[in-house]
């Protein structure tokens, strides 16, 4: 099955549970718009390579569409549709008045220098730019992306429109009209969402341990504060491999520094190495899947430890797999809430840039708060209700406000 065939299975038995119209669902089904674009680059050595790019405007029905840009050697326009839907669902669960979209580029961007993916992005961006805009379209970063690239985006568009326009992409750097908090937000936003459900879990924070799969921009937050908060972050990886502790806890700041000197994340004291693979079914309380789609498998579900499956990364879960997962009693806090908290603050940002106005981080950190708390008891109101899975909840909860705005 692609990925955005089981993403769409996934919208039509969620669509039954919400009992929203056959109308409502047929709308949903597609894309309103999706562009492809060829993207020229000159090369340091001064030869012209070509790269494939992709923005899908899966839903308008709520706002102007949103979702980030990823840079990554697997991108197609399976992937980014799929990553397009989801964030028409989540901008509806967390309730913001944005749509769904999302973009993409075929490129390892590990493999470019810092001057040619510079070209690249300014590329795409003038490729894209007839439709995006802060009324029409915001993209923000994903996988392979950052702050940086956003600011060459709003940069070269605001070349092309003839003034500043800060509020035509998110995750900026601070410098560039970016929000505090922005960079933390997804992770902060899950962290808020464990702390909220540690009840379940039947131990303290001090008590529950967490492996952390993916040490990019969301993993590492993510990390950081729930170690911060007290847990035993007792895993983690990226796309390297991983290392473990049997007692104790890593210490994630001191992991990045040492990544950031070698490029590997160090040996912890008294910790091992452990391969991807192994971390996912390693002994633990929280699974947090940080990475990219698919990790969650048929193959390796029956042998997940963990209680609980916070998924910060989009769609690491497959269907056959959630099944399985729910047979088991584990907890799937799906996707598209558990990883809100990005866009949630990309929203904010958003706001501050079109008012003028800078918010402080303990504002940004508590409006996060109150909104994605807002959106898991939504969902878990209709999942008492209906009796399902956190995930068809989510989606019936998302697709129940996108039918009121479809009908006007
Ligand atoms: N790429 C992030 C996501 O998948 C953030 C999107 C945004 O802030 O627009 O949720």
């Amino acid at each position: 099955m692609s990925l955005l065939q089981s993403a769409l299975t996934r919208l039509e038995e969620a669509a039954r549970v919400a009992g929203v119209s056959p109308e409502t669902l047929l709308i949903l089904q597609n894309p309103e718009r999706e562009i492809g674009v060829h993207i020229p680059v000159r090369m340091d050595d001064g030869t012209l390579r070509k790269f494939r790019g992709f923005r899908v405007q899966w839903s308008s029905a709520r706002g102007p569409y949103k979702g980030g840009i990823r840079y990554a050697p697997t991108v197609d326009l399976d992937e980014v549709q799929s990553l397009a839907l989801w964030m028409t669902i989540k901008c509806a669960v967390a309730d913001i008045p944005l749509g769904g979209g999302k973009g993409g580029v075929e490129v390892d961007p590990k493999k470019l220098s810092h001057a040619e993916l510079e070209r690249l992005t300014r590329g795409f961006a003038r490729a894209i730019a007839p439709v995006i805009g802060p009324d029409r379209d915001i993209p923000a970063p994903d996988v392979g992306t950052s702050g940086e690239t956003m600011r060459w985006i709003a940069d070269e568009y605001g070349k092309i429109v003839g003034r500043p326009e800060p509020a035509v992409v998110t995750g900026k750097p601070l410098n560039a009209g970016g929000s505090a908090g922005r960079e933390a937000a997804t992770g902060q936003g899950g962290l808020y969402i464990l702390q909220a459900l540690q009840e379940r879990l039947g131990k303290s924070a001090e008590e529950t341990t967490i492996a952390v799969q993916g040490f990019g921009n969301v993993g590492y937050h993510f990390a950081r504060l729930a170690r911060a908060a007290g847990h035993r972050v007792i895993a983690v990886s990226d796309s390297r491999g991983g290392v473990a502790v049997n007692s104790g806890s890593l210490e994630p700041e001191a992991l990045m520094e040492g990544k950031k000197a070698t490029g590997e994340l160090p040996m912890p004291p008294q910790g091992k190495r452990v391969t991807n693979a192994e971390l996912l079914e390693i002994s633990c309380d929280v699974l947090v899947p940080a990475g990219v789609e698919n990790q969650i498998t048929e193959e390796n579900a029956g042998r997940i430890k963990a209680r609980l499956v916070l998924e910060l990364a989009n769609g690491p879960t497959t269907p056959e797999a959630d099944a399985i997962l729910e047979k088991r009693g584990v907890t799937v806090v799906p996707d598209v809430l558990a990883n809100s908290g990005g866009v949630i603050v990309s929203y904010f940002e958003w706001l501050q840039n079109r008012e003028g106005r800078v918010w402080e981080e303990r504002e940004v950190n508590e409006r996060l708060r109150q909104t994605i708390l807002a959106a898991l008891k939504a969902m878990q109101k209709l999942k008492e209700e209906k009796k399902t899975s956190f995930r068809t909840a989510a989606y019936a909860v998302a697709l129940t406000r996108l039918e009121e705005a479809l009908r006007g």
